[in-house]
């Protein structure tokens, strides 16, 4: 069994590091909440007062933090991680943060003889505490080798991306493509609703032919087609309309370093903004269907 350090014990952080100590490791857990900290240890954590406490005599440091600001701080400011992790520990970041951060921080730790894995998940809270998530990770071969029995723990599927950042990419792309078809598919059902066409029958057409998609057949954004979804509780997520604002953003700040053209990624991030400057941020991002509505003349 091995001895782990966790840095960032929130809605995802806490469950992933509570898989992993019901899987018999030894985890060390920091988070700037006390909260947080309070949490960790009621499931079996040692809750230490700093991340380099944490990582200290860690073969793996695993980190989840809201955005790529965090990462940079926790990893290479003076006495971060970098810095005082034990040599030749592995460590993998789960949050999800911009490409050239991503890049730039696994490059500091090769530098000082530190394998590291960018590694973004999808599957939410309920796949966090399930431990189902699917990991996307970036990273050299040995180094994805040496992360996959811990991801095999917290998640069910994992895909080794491609180099360092190959991760993040994989999961901006994809979220991309998630952010644009659930406008889509409500701005489909909206019109459906106008010229009178009964939902359910949209569904069952669309869902069996070219307009098929998961935000269709899955995650439907009206109540009734697919009783699962947060349309049918009012929209509670889920995953929050600022998640997918962010993930949105990320992508539209990567296309844009890239010189890359995605004026529906970037059409995307414009709509999300306006539903999430209505005080819908923490609504499921489906609920993008009632905003979209009410813009009807
Ligand atoms: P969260 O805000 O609940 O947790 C982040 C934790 O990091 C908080 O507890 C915070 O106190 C802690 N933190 C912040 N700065 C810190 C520091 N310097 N040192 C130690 N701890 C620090 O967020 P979350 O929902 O757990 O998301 C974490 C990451 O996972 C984000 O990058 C998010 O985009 C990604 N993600 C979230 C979901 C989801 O459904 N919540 C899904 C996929 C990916």
């Amino acid at each position: 069994m091995a001895t782990i350090g966790f840095i960032g014990l929130g809605n995802m952080g806490g469950p992933m590091a509570a898989n992993l100590i019901k899987a018999g490791h030894v985890v060390k857990g920091f988070d700037v909440s006390a909260e947080a900290g309070t949490a960790f240890e009621s499931v079996g954590g040692t809750f230490a007062g700093s991340a380099s406490a944490a990582a200290e005599g860690a073969e793996v440091v695993v980190t989840m933090l809201p955005a790529g600001t965090h990462v940079a701080a926790v990893y290479t400011d003076a006495g971060g991680l970098v810095d005082t992790a034990a040599p030749g520990s592995l460590l993998i970041d789960c949050s999800t943060i911009d490409v050239a951060t991503a890049r730039s921080v696994a490059a500091t730790a090769q530098n000082r003889g530190l394998s590291m894995v960018d590694a973004p998940v999808s599957g939410g809270v309920t796949g966090a505490a399930a431990g189902t998530l699917t990991f996307m990770v970036g990273g050299t071969d040995e180094a994805f080798a040496r992360a996959k029995p811990f991801l095999d723990i917290m998640g069910k599927t994992i895909v080794h991306a491609g180099a360092a950042g190959a991760g993040q990419a994989a999961k901006i792309c994809n979220n991309m493509v998630l952010g644009i078809s659930m406008i889509a598919v409500s701005e489909a059902f909206n019109l459906a609703d106008a010229l009178g066409l009964d939902r359910q029958k949209l569904f069952d057409i669309s869902s069996t032919a070219s307009g098929q998609c998961w935000s269709l057949t899955t995650y439907c954004p009206v109540p009734g087609p697919v009783p699962t979804s947060p349309a049918n509780r009012d929209y509670a997520p889920g995953f929050t309309a600022a998640m997918m604002l962010k993930d949105l953003k990320l992508a539209a700040g990567a296309a844009q370093s890239v010189e890359t053209a995605t004026p529906m990624g970037e059409q995307a991030a414009a709509l999300y903004q306006a539903f999430v400057d209505t005080g819908s941020s923490e609504t499921d991002f489906s609920g993008i269907i009632r905003y979209l509505r009410g813009q009807g003349a």
